[in-house]
């Protein structure tokens, strides 16, 4: 079986990010690059009985190397990423409730928190286009640039990461620093960090 160990890996995140409520049913979808190979979740299959076997295997213009099922209908969203960013190794794609719901109310993920530059600064909200098309994939790779992270207008939030563990955690904190933000917002008007608060953080991070 190709890219063994990535499949698994894939099974056990979709696992988590479903029993941390980043996913519901068979929403979102996660992918790892291994050279020029993507294992990628198939389309429409639940993730409580997810196996590696059903995970499949495509190659960089898309077509199947190893593959049960179809792939996820995001598959064009996943391989933009990799074409436009040659570091990244794993893209996870939610519907997280807190950066689905700010998707609809922003432009980009207001500084309420030091965690905003864990993202390369403030996470954007990629321009709405319909689920699976060209268009939303063009649209989140735009949203991405010097960034690991960001919203997708409408519909929900994309982490990416040198490998599938860094990506899942960014799509967890994406989801908090959300959540965050709709907590404070719905409380008063919250005060955001400045540019300087920001870049203190960023040189902090690198060292
Ligand atoms: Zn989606």
């Amino acid at each position: 079986m190709l890219l063994t160990a990535a499949r698994e890996a894939i099974v056990t995140t979709c696992k988590e990010l479903s029993r941390a409520g980043l996913v519901v049913g068979t929403a979102g979808n996660v992918s790892v690059r291994d050279g020029d190979l993507v294992a990628v979740t198939p389309s429409g299959v639940r993730y409580a009985g997810l196996t590696a076997e059903q995970v499949g295997v495509h190659r960089l213009d898309g077509s199947p190397a190893e593959a049960l099922f179809p792939p996820s209908s995001e598959l064009p969203l996943h391989l933009a990423v990799y074409a436009a960013r040659p570091e990244a190794r794993a893209v996870v794609h939610t519907h997280s409730p807190a950066a689905t719901a700010l998707s609809a109310l922003v432009d980009e993920v207001p500084a309420v928190h030091y965690y905003t530059e864990l993202f390369g600064g403030p996470p954007r909200v990629a321009r709405y286009a319909t689920y699976g098309s060209e268009e939303l994939a063009r649209n989140v790779v735009h949203a991405l640039r010097d960034r690991t992270g960001c919203l997708m207008g409408n519909h929900g939030a994309v982490a990416v990461g040198h490998d599938l563990a860094t990506a899942h955690e960014k799509s967890a904190y994406l989801e908090w620093l959300c959540d965050v933000y709709l907590r404070a917002a719905s409380a008063g008007t919250p005060r955001l960090l400045s540019q300087a608060q920001l870049a203190a953080v960023a040189a902090k991070l690198t060292r």
